[in-house]
């Protein structure tokens, strides 16, 4: 049992604290605290157990401090954005509390995320006694945990990995992102990147392509595109010659997102407009649908997961393990779109698995670094089952 402070109450922190909510042996008191106070007080009012709410911005180190030993959590999980995790760090070092979260840090100026800026942090987490758990939602998160499990109980050597991502479901706008517009954008065009011949080797966004066969959904034009989990797994299994990371993406998106860009809608770079600055993506941001409300009429699945190739007993093997999600199923249970909910169930079971024990230990980790039985044992019962082929039919190339 433990305190647990969650930051964030967008969709992914909806989802989060139906979660917490539902695992109620494992936590404690729960606070949801956020930028916008109402967002967390209209979460909470949904909730099966009563749970505190605050208002505060995550930016702000001294603001984080003073919440942290007031609502005095054992762990913070950081479900804002990318841009706060450094910030929540520095506290959580300050207060001496353990840290979660989904997504690596990149600065707001240059659309660029890598493990770097949070690692540098290893020897103060080990110093302080704490722990961090970095990127612990789907992908990353449950990629890198499958990863794992197939390391542990299915090959001596993995020597290719493909981790797949497509969502076959539609929400029924004209565009709309699943997660927050401004990080899920910078992604998508940033050059594509995979590992090869021991090196990173780079191409044009979204150039390179190929028609990937998900399981219960068939052939989808899948993306070439850079992911975080690729830097650590490579890293954590150095048997890897190949690592690539694909999404899927309708027409219809990539139209939208071709004329975005053509037209400066997607920059980073601030215009002058009405005597002030302005960043063109973040007020992009401002005018589409927010992730959490996606979800009422979305219908369709997602599918995510890992294909592996390596040896055996000496012999060659393919594996290919996976998760699929339902748009309304998830409505149905937390009123969140699939994206959400398989993002916020990792990051509980992330949680839960350092309140319980299983995973812990001074410093800063990546998901794969740790026994991937007992969260494997979790996702199934919290709404996310897994299934594996063993030398079945390669899913591509
Ligand atoms: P949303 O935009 O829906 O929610 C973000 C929330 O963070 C909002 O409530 C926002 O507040 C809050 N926030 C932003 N800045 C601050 C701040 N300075 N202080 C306090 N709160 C702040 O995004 P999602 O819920 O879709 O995504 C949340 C995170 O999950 C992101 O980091 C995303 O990258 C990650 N993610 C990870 C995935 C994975 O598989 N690993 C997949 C999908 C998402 P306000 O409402 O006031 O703007």
């Amino acid at each position: 049992m433990g305190n647990v402070l969650i930051i964030g109450a967008g969709g992914v922190g909806n989802v989060v604290a139906h979660k917490v909510c539902q695992s109620a042996n494992y936590f404690d008191r729960v606070m949801l605290a956020s930028r916008t106070l109402d967002k967390c007080n209209k979460i909470a009012a949904k909730l099966p157990r009563p749970i505190e709410t605050a208002q505060v911005d995550a930016d702000n180190v001294q603001e984080l401090v003073a919440l942290i030993n007031r609502f005095k959590p054992d762990l913070v999980m950081n479900i804002a954005l990318p841009y706060q995790d450094l910030s929540i760090m520095e506290a959580c070092l300050a207060t001496r509390v353990h840290y979660l979260d989904t997504a690596n840090y990149e600065p707001k100026d240059v659309a660029k995320f890598e493990y770097s800026w949070q690692w540098a942090y290893r020897e103060k987490f080990k110093q302080a006694g704490i722990m961090a758990l970095l990127g612990c939602g789907f992908d990353p998160g449950v990629s890198g945990v499958f990863t794992a499990y197939a390391n542990k109980h299915h090959f001596d050597e993995m020597h290719y990995l493909d981790i797949v991502d497509c969502n076959a479901g539609s929400h029924g706008k004209h565009f709309a992102t699943n997660f927050n517009p401004e990080i899920n954008i910078r992604e998508i065009t940033q050059k594509g990147r995979f590992w090869e011949n021991s090196k990173w080797n780079e191409t044009e966004p979204l150039s390179v392509h190929q028609l990937v066969d998900y399981p219960e959904i068939g052939p989808k034009e899948s993306y070439l595109m850079y992911h975080e989990e690729l830097e650590s797994l490579v890293i954590n299994f150095p048997s890897i010659k190949r690592a690539r990371f694909w999404m899927t993406f309708s027409e219809n998106y990539l139209t939208h997102l071709r004329v975005l860009e053509h037209v400066g809608m997607t920059s980073i770079k601030p215009v002058r407009y009405q005597g002030m600055e302005i960043i063109p993506l973040q007020f992009l941001k401002a005018v589409l649908p927010e992730p959490s409300t996606l979800g009422e009429n979305y219908s369709g699945i997602t599918s995510i997961g890992c294909q592996i190739r390596g040896k055996k007993d000496g012999k060659d093997k393919t594996y290919f393990i996976y998760n699929n999600c339902d748009h309304a199923q998830c409505y149905a249970e937390v009123g969140a779109q699939a994206v959400s909910y398989t993002t916020g169930v990792p990051a509980m079971i992330g949680a839960m698995m350092m309140l319980t024990g299983q995973w812990m230990k001074p410093g800063v980790y990546n998901v794969e670094e740790f026994d991937p039985d007992p969260f494997m044992e979790q996702l199934g019962a919290y709404g996310l089952p897994w299934h594996e082929k063993i030398n079945c039919e390669l899913a591509f190339k």
